[in-house]
């Protein structure tokens, strides 16, 4: 299994950043192997029976890395790349953000290989339905609760709450967080990781003196998190220059208008054509000039190829894992590009499904004003220690981060100590 898992590139580069931190930390041996492999690795079949009548069957996946804080707590994904490595590493990634936002949470993920783009609606449900089934021993509001993912939304929740909740006999909406409001769902959660990404880029801008006024920023992905962020952005008074998804890269040097372009992509499913801006290939506009670049789609985006053309100020890490190890020395070498990196940056989504699975444990709501007020006490909280840990180790944003959520995983699971 451990052989499997280390064939899997996005699983070599969340162990290589661990290990990279647990040298810098001298993590002591008894610990640190305890740390670095997920507590269960969960695969099922998930047989559904397809629009046409053929019976097809998709492969599910749920890690969880470790129990040792609380339940784990993590996202879902739909896509075609999903494997067990991908899972496992997403999972990895997640202990570390919810001990970094001291969130009383390890880390989980999940995900089925599919593409969501060639299933109708009715499949998916089947889908979401029949892979809850699946995995319904192993989850529970106080062992695993999911959230939504890239391929997911708060319909995928709802179906999973509610599988779950026929099963027990009663609704439980803390089964997953990011579900619609009707259900308990907390108000701020569809738009908190984007409102965190964007919220983070001013903390850095001011921290390099750039003013939000004359300020551009380049978005790679146009999903809930690519959205929101450059919503929030262009609230902000920042130009969004740039946008790409998966159908396409469109540019305009006087600032996209983010919400005829949700309006348009909400219609069309894609930014290509959008009439208020020009296309541009996609790999180029990650090297034009601007304060912020934010990937907000997939993994090592940023790699070998491209980090030493970059042209940003700082450069935001709204997807997990978008930027490789090479990258990353890369970027270290040339010290002139502000690292928010992906365990603090997208930390936003965590932070309020964790806000949202208390209002479900209380039966209370918070209103958005409330969610988003907390929502930024704790990522500037956050954004504070790592920059002050880094400037005080000398280190990176990256191992500056990883560290604190390392070094607080390492702690519990010392105090606990090893049963039997
Ligand atoms: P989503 O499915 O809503 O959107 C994904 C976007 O990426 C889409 O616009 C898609 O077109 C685009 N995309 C796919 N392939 C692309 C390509 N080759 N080039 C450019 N764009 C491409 O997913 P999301 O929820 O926005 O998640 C995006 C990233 O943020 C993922 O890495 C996810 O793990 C991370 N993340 C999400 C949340 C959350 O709350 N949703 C929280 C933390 C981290």
């Amino acid at each position: 299994m451990k052989k499997d898992l280390l064939e899997n590139k996005i699983f070599q580069m969340a162990v290589s950043q661990f290990d990279r931190t647990a040298d810098f930390l001298e993590l002591d041996s008894s610990v640190r192997e305890r740390c670095k492999w997920p507590k269960r690795l969960i695969t099922v079949t998930v047989p559904i029976q397809r629009d046409n009548g053929d019976t097809e069957v998709f492969f599910g996946y749920r890690v969880q890395h470790h129990l040792s804080r609380g339940p784990v707590k993590g996202g879902l994904r739909y896509h075609p790349s999903v494997s067990l490595g991908e899972v496992a590493a997403l999972a990895m990634w997640m202990n570390w953000k919810c001990a970094l936002m001291g969130l009383p949470f390890g880390g989980g993920k999940g995900g089925i290989t599919c593409d969501p783009l060639t299933l109708s609606i009715h499949e998916i449900e089947n889908l979401t339905r029949r892979f809850t089934m699946e995995i319904l021993p192993f989850i529970g509001p106080e062992t695993d609760v999911m959230a939504p993912d890239m391929g997911t939304n708060e319909q995928t929740m709802a179906w999973i709450t509610d599988v779950y909740s026929t099963h027990a006999g009663h609704f439980v909406p803390g089964i997953t967080t990011g579900k619609p409001v009707e259900l308990l769902g907390s108000e701020g959660r569809t738009q908190a990781t984007g409102h965190g990404v964007a919220f983070l880029i001013t903390r850095a801008f001011d921290k390099l003196n750039i003013k939000e006024k004359s300020a551009t920023a380049i978005i790679q992905g146009f999903g809930n998190v690519g959205s929101y962020t450059a919503f929030t952005l262009s609230r902000y008074g920042i130009s969004v220059t740039g946008i790409s998804d998966v159908t396409g890269a469109i540019w305009n040097d006087q600032g996209i208008n983010i919400e005829e372009l949700m309006r348009y992509v909400h219609e069309t499913r894609g930014v290509k054509g959008f009439p208020g801006a020009e296309p541009i290939d996609p790999d180029e506009m990650l090297i034009q000039p601007c304060d912020a670049l934010v990937p907000a789609a997939l993994e090592r985006v940023i790699n070998e190829k491209n980090a030493a053309q970059l042209q940003c100020r700082v450069l935001a890490e709204a997807a997990n894992g978008p930027t490789t190890p090479l990258a990353d020395i890369i970027l270290e070498t040339r010290n002139d590009i502000f690292l928010i990196p992906d365990i603090l940056c997208n930390a936003g989504g965590v932070t309020v499904s964790y806000f949202e699975w208390v209002q479900n444990l209380q039966r209370y709501q918070w209103s958005e004003q409330e969610v988003l007020t907390k929502l930024e006490t704790k990522l500037e909280t956050a954004f504070e220690k790592v920059t002050q840990f880094a400037e005080r180790s000398q280190t990176s944003h990256r191992i500056a981060a990883l560290s604190l959520g390392i070094e607080e995983v390492a702690s519990a699971k010392s105090a606990r100590g090893l049963f039997p």
